[in-house]
Order: C-alpha cells, then sequence, then structure tokens
C-alpha cells in the first residue's frame, strides 16, 4: 500500500504537469517556458502557489493576485491522475505493467479534458502515445485472443515480443481502419464532418496499448455512452444539434480508462 501511496503522490504531480498540457498544447505554447502564470492576469505563480491540490485548498480556488476563480478542472484532473495512478499500481505493484497504465491512464486523462475544453486532441498525446505504445508492447506482452486466432487463420507466425508488437500494431490498425471508414461514409452521405482525424488517432493509440479487443470494447463503450449523454445534453440544454460539437474524444478517453480498469481486474478483489 505504501507504493500505491507513492504512486498516488506521484499521480498529483503528473496531474498538474497534464493541467499545463491541456491549457497549452491546443494553443501551442511550450509546455516547458514560461513558468506557470495565471491565464487572467498573467503574473507568474510562486511554486508555493503551485503544489498540487494543497494550494487550491490553500488558496480556496482564487488567484492570489487578481482572486479570479482557478477552474475545478485543475484540482480534478489533478485527484482523478492519483486515483488513477494509486489503482493500477495497487493492482500490478510496482511492475512495467504498472508504469504501462498508469502513462496510458494519464494520457487519456490529458485528452479527455483538452477535447471537453478546446475540442481538440493534441497530437502530442495521440500520436506520441501511438509511438510509445508500440514500443511498450515490446517490453509488455499485449496478448490478445482474437488476434491470435485472426494471425493463425491468416497462416502468420509471430512469437515472442514480435508477437506482441504485431499484436499491438493490429489492435491499432483495425479499428482505426474501421472508424476513418465510417468517418468517410458519414462525410459522403450527410456532406458534413461527423468525425475529427484526432479522434482516428486516439483510438489507434488506445489499439497500441490495449490490443484490439480492448480498443473495440472502448470504441462500442465510448460511442454507446457518448450518444445518450449527447443526446441528452442536447435536449436539456436545447442546443442546436447541426451546430453542437460532441466531445467524442472525451468520451473515447473515459471508455479506454474504464476499459483498462475492468480489464486489469482493478474492481476485482
Ligand atoms: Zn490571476
Amino acid at each position: 500500500m505504501l507504493e500505491a501511496a507513492l504512486a498516488a503522490m506521484f499521480g498529483l504531480l503528473i496531474g498538474s504537469f497534464l493541467n499545463v498540457c491541456i491549457y497549452r498544447l491546443p494553443r501551442d505554447l511550450s509546455v516547458v517556458r514560461p513558468r506557470s502564470y495565471c491565464p487572467e492576469c498573467e503574473k507568474p505563480i510562486a511554486w508555493f502557489d503551485n503544489i498540487p491540490l494543497l494550494s487550491f485548498l490553500l488558496l480556496k480556488g482564487r488567484c492570489r493576485h487578481c482572486g479570479k476563480p482557478i477552474p475545478a478542472r485543475y484540482p480534478i484532473v489533478e485527484v482523478l491522475t492519483a486515483i488513477l495512478f494509486f489503482a493500477f499500481v495497487a493492482k500490478l505493484g510496482l511492475s512495467l505493467a504498472a508504469f504501462k497504465f498508469c502513462l496510458f491512464s494519464a494520457l487519456l486523462v490529458g485528452m479527455v479534458f483538452a477535447d471537453l475544453e478546446e475540442r481538440i486532441l493534441p497530437d502530442e498525446f495521440t500520436l506520441g502515445g501511438l509511438v510509445v505504445g508500440l514500443a511498450l508492447s515490446w517490453v509488455i506482452p499485449v496478448t490478445d485472443v482474437p488476434t491470435e486466432f485472426i494471425f493463425r487463420v491468416m497462416g502468420v507466425r509471430f512469437e515472442g515480443h514480435l508477437l506482441s508488437l504485431a499484436e499491438s500494431v493490429f489492435g491499432a490498425a483495425l479499428p482505426t481502419g474501421f472508424l476513418w471508414l465510417t468517418g468517410e461514409l458519414f462525410q459522403r452521405i450527410r456532406h458534413k464532418e461527423g468525425l475529427g482525424f484526432g479522434d482516428v488517432k486516439m483510438i489507434a493509440m488506445v489499439g497500441a496499448f490495449l490490443g484490439l479487443t480492448g480498443s473495440l470494447r472502448t470504441l462500442i463503450l465510448g460511442s454507446l455512452v457518448g450518444s445518450v449523454v449527447g443526446v441528452a445534453y442536447i435536449l436539456l440544454t436545447k442546443k442546436d444539434h447541426k451546430s453542437y460539437e460532441l466531445p467524442f474524444g472525451s468520451f473515447l478517453g473515459a471508455a479506454a480508462i474504464v476499459v483498462a480498469l475492468l480489464e486489469q481486474g482493478v474492481f476485482a478483489f
């Protein structure tokens, strides 16, 4: 439990960095320079006002200089990342697998909130995550039974690291192709863009980490919950359904986190 508690502390720090990314990446700003500043009054934030969660509580959610409220997203992202790090390390111990899933969930939290706020899924998260996911499959086996079955039917033989990498590539490619095709068809029929290319890149990243079964589960869960919540939101707020853009990436991201937690048996005690 000590390990998991330390992981949670580390998660708070990563969450704090994610907050910087969520604000700056969609605006094409550097995530390292300048140092943190208040977006309202642009005064730099001192280190003692920049401690994850604690500073937010001590400052009662307001900037020390201008008194404008700090968005609730800051503590939410920090606490959420901490909980996820805690959960994966408590279940998997201090292992490479825990490292993989902590990194995966951190990237997803970043995407969920970037899409929610800016309707942008930064390439740093999607494509960067795709590359990292493929690379990690070499050391942490993806192991996807349906994919191995398909390989056998196709008569291709992979073993060891190469099999895991092939499963990761396959898990990324197949749902991506499916989603891309759906988007293309939608565009041809409705003559408007239904899916952002960011969503397509995102599902590739999810597939690289989780394999085919995990990415398909993510796609189904994300689409289902996304449509229900999206329709309910439009009906309740009476927004114009033609101009309202659903943050599909946020639903995909949340679904991928739930699927990863379930597949790793985090809820099974
Ligand atoms: Zn301020």
